[in-house]
Order: structure tokens, then C-alpha cells, then sequence
């Protein structure tokens, strides 16, 4: 080694260097080994079969300032650009939440519910689009369309669905309904919507700090959202078609009341891996 290349370290050495730079965070070792091979542009086994192989100037810089962010808090999914959903790997940025693991049992829900063969599906706030695009991937014989009020988020969004293989969905501009003025009777409408309350403390921890607020929180109660959705959903779905909502692990009774309220009928919860009603469903009969 010359001496140029003195203070140039290995990526054994750069992992070990990133796992004590981030030993206060939750995951130190999966995130050094993640934010490590963005920047080698490699896989997890590349770092373990070439632990000897130094990094050139330009990713040991990378690398150093990356990892600095995340000591920082700064979310590994921003900072690599990019979270695995469903079967998809989508590009995220700041324009909109990163997809939750949680968020799938909505996909799962939905894909489980009796729908015609080809039903016309909503996907309401569909931000880097991971519901829409799950599922048109798992249903490409239903009409899909993504909604979001954010154009960035969108134009995210229709990446994502080229990226993954050319998934058709209708992306389109809209404040929840407001833009769509053909009144389109959906079968389904799934929604992940802002359901944080403002003030909520958990507002100051880990990655949402980085995520846009319009994206989490919904009025002081958390249900500003949710009530005009569940409003205006029964405008916009066919009899017999399903709205399916995420929301809090304590929101699911005041949200049952607000879809009886709006005559709504067959009300169900579902319950995450923890035991909570994060996911409450009903069918809407035309009266
Ligand atoms: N599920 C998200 C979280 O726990 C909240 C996102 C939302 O409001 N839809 O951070």
C-alpha cells in the first residue's frame, strides 16, 4: 500500500468503524452493513467474502458522510433511496412516508375480500404507491388507480411502476376525492391515511421525525382524514363494494361508529402481529 492510500480502510475495517459510530442506534450492525453496500454498490455476501478489499477515496467519503447522517437519525431507507414492500422494490424520498411492514396485512386484507374478477380498485394517499402497485401486481386484471395530492409523491409513484416491471396503475392528482369528478364507483378503496395525532410524542422519535408531517398526523385526534374519507367514500364506491382503512392501535372503535354514522355495514377489525386493531373494513350497500 502506498502511503497515499495509508488512511484508506478495508471494508472490514469500515464496517467495524460504522457499527461504533452508530452503537446508540437501534440496529447498528444491519444498518452499517446496509448504508455499506449502497455505497459499494454490492450485496450483503460481497462484504463478507472480500472483508480485505479497501474502499476508493470517493466511498470511504460517501460512506463517512452517509453514516454520519444516520448517527443523526436520518432514515436508512432516504438515505439508500429505496425500501422492499409486498414483493417490490420502490424508491422513496422525502416527498412521502416510507412503506411499513405493517401496511402489507392492508394488502393481504384487501386481496382477501370477495371482489368481481375485474373490480376497479382506489388507493387513496398512495405516496411511493406501495398499495397500488402490490396490488396490480397480484391482480393484473383489476383497474387500479393511485391518488395523491403531493405531484412529487406521484411522480415517485409511477417510477416505482416502471421499476417494478411496468405495473399498471392510474396515477392521479387528487386532494382524497376531490379531483376525481367522473364519480367512479369503485369496488375497493384501501387508504394508509395520516392518522397520528398532532401532538402526538411519538412524533419525536426515530424516522418519522424525518417524514413529512402531512403524511402522519391528522388533526388533534388523528381522525381529521379518516372522517372525510369515510364521508366520502360511500360517493364513490359500488353497492357491495369494501372501504379498508389503516389507522391507529387505538382508533379502531371511534372509526367503526364513524362508518355506521355514514351507513356503512359489516364492520370488521383486523389485528396486527401485536394483538392491535390496526385495520377496520366495511361494505357499503346503496340505500
Ligand atoms: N404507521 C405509521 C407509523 O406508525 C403512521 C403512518 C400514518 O399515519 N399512516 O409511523
Amino acid at each position: 500500500m502506498s502511503d497515499a492510500d495509508a488512511d484508506r480502510m478495508t471494508i472490514a475495517q469500515a464496517k467495524a468503524w460504522a457499527v461504533e459510530q452508530l452503537k446508540a442506534g437501534e440496529s447498528p450492525s444491519v444498518d452499517s452493513r446496509i448504508l455499506l453496500c449502497h455505497v459499494l454498490k454490492c450485496d450483503q455476501s460481497y462484504l463478507f467474502t472480500w472483508p480485505e478489499k479497501t474502499l476508493s477515496r470517493q466511498q470511504q467519503q460517501t460512506f463517512t458522510e452517509i453514516t454520519d447522517k444516520r448517527r443523526q437519525g436520518y432514515p436508512v431507507a432516504y438515505l439508500v433511496g429505496r425500501r422492499s414492500f409486498w414483493n417490490l422494490d420502490l424508491q422513496v424520498n422525502e416527498s412521502t412516508l416510507i412503506p411499513r411492514p405493517e401496511t402489507e396485512l392492508l394488502v393481504e386484507t384487501a386481496l382477501a375480500l370477495p371482489l368481481p374478477h375485474h373490480a376497479n380498485v382506489c388507493d387513496l394517499g398512495t405516496g411511493t404507491g406501495a398499495i397500488a402497485l402490490a396490488l396490480a401486481s397480484e391482480k393484473p386484471e383489476w383497474t387500479v388507480t393511485g391518488v395523491d395530492r403531493i405531484a412529487d409523491a406521484l411522480a415517485l409513484a409511477a417510477r416505482n411502476a416502471i421499476l417494478n416491471g411496468n405495473l399498471c396503475v392510474n396515477w392521479q392528482l387528487s386532494e382524497w376525492f376531490s379531483a376525481l369528478t367522473n364519480e367512479p364507483q369503485f369496488d375497493l378503496i384501501v387508504t394508509n391515511p395520516p392518522y397520528v395525532e398532532s401532538n402526538s410524542e411519538y412524533l419525536e422519535q426515530g424516522d418519522v421525525r424525518f417524514e413529512p408531517k402531512s403524511a402522519l398526523t391528522s388533526g388533534e385526534d388523528g381522525l381529521k382524514d379518516i372522517r372525510i374519507i369515510v364521508q366520502q367514500s360511500a360517493n364513490f364506491l359500488a353497492s357491495g363494494g369494501w372501504l379498508v382503512i389503516e389507522h391507529g392501535f387505538a382508533q379502531h372503535e371511534a372509526i367503526v361508529s364513524l362508518l355506521s354514522q355514514r351507513g356503512f355495514s359489516e364492520c370488521q377489525g383486523v389485528t396486527d402481529l401485536n394483538g392491535h386493531l390496526r385495520i377496520t373494513l366495511a361494505k357499503w350497500q346503496k340505500p
